[in-house]
């Protein structure tokens, strides 16, 4: 195992009343901006809830952050803040939403451009406002970590900061607010969990068992729980075991000590960026080929992910990797998402183009080894299609 160092100061409600518990989390003096997205928080009853529990502090609203959210849209929201002398956020939402309020934290303080944030992965933050956050997609683990993801649309770029700032005071977990959660959303916050873990676990092995076995149990949870979200969408238990699966996926517990690969989510943000596919569905594009192209380095781990994850004892080394990597595509296939690029009418020209856009970052050495160049790149596309 590396030497770490674990630091994760966020404090979780998790719970069918842990709603109720943001009047004592929320100073009573604060000064609240409520995020949120499209619709949902209203629709489900979620922002009404909220509002009812904070009725003694000044809330003013900060609606319509889309998914993926950009960089100019936030800027009116730091706007907003720095106008109205706001000093709590708090995020009612997904990812989006709590990444959005991640970066809007960072950026009110911030003296200059706050896209700087993002160019310099957040190295000159001094100082973040307060956060908080009312998760409704368990999906990111952006509830419990100090990342952000902000996309800029005028740029055609999707990158992420992190800053110890950042890190949620407080997160509220309560499962039943994702009941209203549509069979799709349901699927890309498992599968996103998913390959969180994955990102973390099927690097190479450093003896990490604590680490390891914690990585399997998510990915087991995931596997289990996954497919009875979408058949039983009213299930409690269920979408509570998937919620904290999706929080203690990238919360830096699992991911403490050992080599992280994180080449999918990468490759994978190219996708959404150039043609809109949501983040987990090109993750489940891309993975199995790239597990399929990266077998080699891979090796030990595939073999134990084969045994304990997918419980195959049969066959050569070789017919068991490709086995894990084929039920791990099946599975993705089992929630509702398709696994290839044709699915989504994405063709051999797109490739030149993602390739372009990640040399022009100087993405061309990702991976737990830096051996996913360019050319590797192209070959997970490519088997992608
Ligand atoms: P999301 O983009 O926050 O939300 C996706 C959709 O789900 C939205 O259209 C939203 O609708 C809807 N929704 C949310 N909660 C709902 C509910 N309870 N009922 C019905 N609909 C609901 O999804 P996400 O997957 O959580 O976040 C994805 C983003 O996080 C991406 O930008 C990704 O890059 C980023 N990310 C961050 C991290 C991190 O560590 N910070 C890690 C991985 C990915 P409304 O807009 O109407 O509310
Ligand atoms: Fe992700």
């Amino acid at each position: 195992m590396y030497d770490f160092e674990f630091y994760n100061p966020t404090r979780l409600l998790f719970g069918r009343s842990s709603l109720e518990q943001l009047d004592t989390l929320v100073p009573n003096d604060a000064r609240v901006l409520l995020l949120y997205g499209g619709q949902s928080a209203k629709r489900n009853g979620t922002l009404a809830q909220v509002s009812q529990v904070l009725d003694q502090r000044i809330c003013a609203e900060f609606g319509g952050i889309s998914p993926n959210p950009d960089y100019h849209q936030l800027l009116q929201a730091v706007e907003q803040i720095r106008q109205q002398k706001l000093d709590f956020i708090l995020a009612i939402g997904g990812g989006s939403i709590i990444d959005a309020g991640k970066f809007i934290a960072a950026a009110v303080p911030y003296q200059g451009e706050p896209w700087e944030i993002l160019e310099t992965d957040g190295r000159h933050i001094d100082q973040a406002l307060p956060l908080g956050t009312v998760l409704t997609l368990p999906a990111t683990g952006s509830e419990m970590n100090n990342c952000a993801v902000i996309s800029n649309s005028a740029l055609g770029l999707k990158r992420s900061f992190r800053h110890p700032s950042v890190f949620p005071r407080f997160s509220v977990l309560a499962p039943q607010l994702s009941f209203s959660l549509p069979q799709p959303q349901i699927a890309n916050g498992v599968v996103d969990a998913f390959v969180h873990v994955t990102e973390q676990y099927l690097t190479y092995p450093v003896d990490a068992k604590v680490q390891d076995r914690f990585a399997e149990g998510l990915l087991l949870t995931l596997i289990e729980e996954g497919p009875k979200a979408l058949a039983e969408p009213e299930n409690y238990r269920v979408r509570a075991n998937i919620m904290f699966s999706a929080t203690m996926a990238l919360n830096g517990l699992i991911g403490a000590g050992v080599p992280q690969d994180w080449s999918t989510h990468k490759l994978g943000h190219e996708l959404t960026v150039r043609h809109g596919l949501d983040h987990a569905v090109t993750l489940a594009i891309l993975l199995p080929a790239m597990l399929r192209l990266r077998k080699a380095a891979k090796h030990a781990k595939l073999l134990q992910y084969a045994e304990r994850v997918w419980q195959l004892s049969d066959g050569s080394e070789e017919q068991r990797i490709d086995a894990a990597i084929e039920l791990t595509r099946q599975f993705f296939e089992s929630m509702g998402i398709k696994t290839h690029l044709s699915d989504y009418g994405i063709g051999h020209e797109a490739i030149a183009p993602l390739l372009e856009n990640l040399e022009r970052q100087g993405l061309t050495q990702l991976g737990e080894d830096g051996r996913v160049d360019l050319e590797l790149s192209r070959q997970v596309f490519q088997a992608s299609l």
